[in-house]
């Protein structure tokens, strides 16, 4: 079967397709046409990794429009979303729109009505439903990527809910999930009401096996002989030797998997001085020219390690990567010119890199849980190994585990390469989940008794899967109890609804448990009276004039902190209100520890250092801090503190590589952090602007200083397009401190301030207002051009997420962009 026999199709995407070089569909692709995945009715695929799954999903999508519907296509991660629409808009063509809905949780993407093939993450999708999109009363088509997801407890339950609302919002809504092999696809079937779409079939032979000794022992029971040197680690032996190898005519490439991102660098450094003895002269000036690429991204230590390994044919790839990174990493590996890729198991997960030989060096990984080193899934190790084999350019792909002796080896073959990968199991029943998704439910009018919520939830994966129908109600009773105490829903007899604040909650996609939290310590810090002035009773006359209750008690809050504090813990000092100061790193404190912040762990020394600044700065802290000796409540406070003075140096101007170096991350992570803490300080803008708390003004600020990166001094500058904090920190140098100032200020003062870049400087006269920006025979002030370049020496490498495409190389001139992170 082949394109042109579907009639289903926009016209001429038929012959794009056979243009492209699908000349027949692969057997599953086949099958799910059989079973009408063009004409629309659901489908559930679970095939390995490569085999085709995405034309599938355009199949089902494309024929969709055609039929005048509207499809959206929901990817797992953020960074696949905007691969994923590249891919898609090759069919604009021929008429169909594609669009890509990322940025802000709470915008309700209203454009994204006249697109007809919308591209988000699971949690995107959740947010718009809540938000009442009005587009997703359209859709008839949904494809649900990487479905095996749902088993994951930290995003599952957000996919597997959005997936019930989306189906009881559109009555015959078809649902494409795809899924890696598991081992109950017949279940995730079964709950989708879809037809079942199952193979091992690959388009290229895969061979796995397992390298002890001086040879690898493939499952098919043939070996090949890979010797190790003395001294040669095996890794190192296994990609010398595939790239040796011209069988085919191309030398083999390998995607090296390992457990942490310090491995991937580590291992990446050494592999580099096998890839540099094999590459040809002309691959040499390539791959300095990428170099240099990668060096102008960013000026971080990550940076430049990355280029160092580069230029020799290597690469590490985590999610501490900035985009960028990844993406001419990722390019340069499919063009050949990379040789070896040391990767994290992020980049298994939907990123198409396939290598010839794909080798999976550490199968075990720490688990907090575990409390130790755990195995990895083997549906995880089949992912990565699924990535081995390049169809057209290789003869077969090679999967390979490294064992040290033979007992090692005979547990890898009955682990991995014997063993069929587990079952796909919801993590929905678990408080956290249930927390957010219950008062979303209620919300956003899915439900409104308790019997009506429960009845939604069995629509879920979980409950076709279970038994015991009394645990689901359980955990959501407890639930409610939770959400009413914190008075995010009311209960009247029977009847649910959320409240005003409820609802805000919702909205802003806040786990409840944040909210509280958050909510909690804004209180307090109304309470103390606000602002850094600290002393100003601001919050007696606004409680009077308000009515917000002064005591959290009395409104009768349940706070995170409370509930995770031991009763009898007293070891704070914060948390009565009379001693609180209200500054950014309390703030940043406040949303570092809610459970939407992912935490910065704490390293060997980190917990003395830690104490010793709670202490120095106890007063600035929002909350119930625990005691001492609650060990895992007090480490995790420490941790939010690490977290909170990140954010603060980054707020105080601080260099992104002195921030990598002090914390031990990469430039992605700040990224992260930053867009996360904005996120979490514009929804606490929100709550204190609805509870009346007057501390809407300080929030607002703290919010500013981590978007820019930059102290307070500059905030009124750096709102000007184009003004990051580098540029707004030499104008404040050359005595230009105000927008203000920057209307009337003298153009040779502004040239001088700008290193004499007139492109950049009539650019910002005339964000800034300026009737005549034009720099036509200004001269550059040298006394300016000297106090700002004194003034922002220590500030070379500050390229903020809000402002590094605004002045990177600080030649280009742009809005004000945030990548987003690898979440
Ligand atoms: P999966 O999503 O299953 O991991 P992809 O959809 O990324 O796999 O497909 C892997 C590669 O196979 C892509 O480059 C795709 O263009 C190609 N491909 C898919 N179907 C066919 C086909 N029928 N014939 C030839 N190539 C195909």
């Amino acid at each position: 079967m082949k394109p042109s026999d579907l009639s289903t199709l926009p016209d001429g995407v038929p012959g794009a397709l056979e243009a492209e070089g699908i000349e027949e569909f692969y057997p599953p692709q086949a099958d799910a046409v059989e079973k009408g995945v063009a004409d629309g009715e659901s489908v559930v695929a679970s095939v390995p990794t490569a085999s085709g799954k995405t034309l599938i999903a355009e199949l089902a999508m494309l024929s969709a429009v055609k039929r005048g519907g509207k499809a959206l296509y929901i990817v797992p991660l953020r960074a696949l979303a905007s691969e994923k629409k590249a891919e898609f808009e090759r069919w604009e063509e021929y008429g169909v729109d594609v669009g890509v809905s990322t940025g802000n949780y709470d915008s309700d993407g209203e454009w994204l009505a006249s697109r007809d093939v919308i591209v988000a993450t699971s949690e995107k999708v959740d947010s718009l439903v809540r938000n009442g999109a009005p587009w997703v009363d359209d859709l008839t088509c949904v494809v649900a990527d990487e479905v095996h997801l749902v088993d994951d407890s930290g995003r599952g339950p957000t996919l597997e809910v959005t997936l019930a609302k989306l189906r009881r919002i559109t009555r015959d809504l078809q649902v494409v999930a795809l899924s890696a092999t598991v081992g109950n696809a017949d279940e995730v079937a079964d709950w989708l009401d879809a037809a079942l779409v199952e193979s091992d079939w690959r388009p290229i032979e895969l061979k796995t096996g397992v390298h002890y000794g001086n040879a690898i022992n493939f499952a098919d029971g043939s070996q090949r002989e890979v010797p190790v040197g003395s001294g040669e680690k095996p890794t190192a032996a296994l990609v010398a030797d595939a790239l040796d190898e011209t069988e085919g005519g191309t030398r083999g490439s390998s995607l090296v998997f390992v457990n942490s991102r310090r491995n991937a660098e580590g291992a990446a450094k050494r592999l580099a001085d096998v890839t540099a003895e094999r590459l040809e002269p002309g691959e040499k000036r390539e791959l300095e020219e990428l170099a240099r690429e990668i060096r102008d991204v960013s000026d971080t230590d990550t940076s430049e390690d990355l280029a160092d390994c580069v230029r020799n044919g290597a690469a590490f790839h985590h999610a501490g990567l900035a985009g960028e990174h990844r993406s001419l990493v990722e390019d340069a590996f499919r063009d050949r010119l990379i040789k070896c890729i040391c990767a994290t198991p992020t980049l298994a997960a939907g990123v198409n890199t396939p290598a010839r030989r794909v080798i999976v060096r550490d199968w075990k990984r720490y688990d907090g849980e575990f409390g130790g080193m755990a195995p990895l899934d083997t549906l995880e190790v089949h992912q990565m190994m699924g990535r081995a084999g390049r169809p057209g350019l290789d003869p077969y792909g090679e999967a390979v585990l490294l064992a040290k002796d033979r007992d090692t080896m005979d547990e890898l073959f009955e682990r991995y390469l014997w063993a069929e990968p587990e079952a796909v199991q919801s993590k929905l029943a678990a408080e956290p989940a249930l927390r957010t998704h219950v008062l979303a439910t209620v919300a956003s009018g899915f439900a409104t008794t308790r019997e009506g919520l429960l009845a939604f939830l069995d629509r879920t994966l979980y409950a076709s899967q279970t038994d015991d129908d009394d645990r689901l109600a359980e955990v959501t009773d407890r639930v409610l109890e939770y959400l009413e105490a914190n008075e995010f829903l009311d209960r009247d007899g029977d009847t649910l609804t959320a409240t005003g604040i409820g609802h805000t909650v919702s909205r802003l996609y806040l786990d409840p448990m944040s909210a509280a939290e958050i909510v909690d310590g804004l209180r307090e810090g109304a309470a103390a009276g606000g602002a850094s002035a600290g002393s100003k009773p601001r919050s007696s006359q606004a409680n009077a004039a308000g009515g917000a209750p002064d005591d959290p008690e009395e409104a009768g809050f349940v706070t995170g902190s409370d509930l995770a504090a031991d009763a009898g813990g007293d070891g704070d000092g914060a948390g009565d209100g009379d001693d609180v100061e209200l500054t950014p790193l309390g703030l940043y404190h406040l949303v570092a520890r809610t459970p939407d912040m992912y935490q910065l762990y704490l390293k060997s020394g980190d917990r003395e250092r830690y104490e010793e600044q709670f202490y120095e700065r106890e007063a600035e802290f929002l909350g119930h801090a625990p005691s001492e000796f609650e060990d895992v409540a007090w480490e995790d406070w420490l941790a939010a503190l690490k977290t909170a003075r990140l954010l603060e140096d980054w707020a105080s101007e601080l260099d992104e590589d002195v921030i990598t170096e002090r914390y031990g991350v990469g430039p992605g992570d700040i990224r992260g952090k930053v867009d996360t803490a904005e996120w979490l300080l514009g929804a606490a803008e929100q709550l204190a602007n609805e509870l009346d708390l007057d501390v809407v003004l300080d929030v607002r600020e703290a919010r500013k200083r981590v978007e820019y990166g930059v102290s307070e001094e500059l905030l009124d500058l750096t709102g000007v397009r184009g003004v990051g904090r580098k540029r707004a920190r030499r104008l404040f140098e050359a005595g230009i401190e105000t927008r203000a100032e920057l209307r009337e200020a003298d153009k040779s003062v502004v040239l001088g301030a700008l290193r004499g870049r007139e492109k950049t400087a009539e650019n910002v006269l005339r964000a800034v207002g300026r009737g005549d920006p034009s720099m036509d025979d200004v001269e550059s002030d040298a006394a300016a051009s000297a106090a700002a370049t004194a003034g922002s020496e220590g500030d070379s490498a500050g390229r903020s997420p809000a402002s590094s495409r605004a002045e990177s190389g600080d030649d280009e001139d742009g809005g004000q962009a945030t990548f987003g992170d690898f979440s």
